[in-house]
């Protein structure tokens, strides 16, 4: 993929951020830059979508949190040097 835009210390610093801006534990400004970051970078659309998912899928079977398995196997998607 060749994506010029990508720039992998951003979605990584981002990447972090996401479980928090998906419980809504975000600043404005935070949630304003992950969402414009969204719109540009394929990738960590992707990857919030699915993280997405699994938060609702967590919530519906009660589970605490994300498991961190699935944590690094999207920091792996979005991290693809
Ligand atoms: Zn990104």
């Amino acid at each position: 993929m060749t994506d010029k835009k990508h720039d992998h210390q951003k979605c990584l610093s981002l990447f972090k951020k996401l479980s928090e801006y998906l419980d809504n534990e975000l600043d404005d400004k935070t949630c304003e830059e992950i969402r414009h970051h969204m719109e540009e970078c394929i990738r960590c659309k992707v990857c919030l979508e699915t993280l997405k998912r699994t938060v609702e899928l967590c919530r519906n079977i009660k589970t605490a949190g994300i498991p961190d398995s699935l944590k690094e196997r999207l920091k792996l998607m979005v991290y693809d040097p």
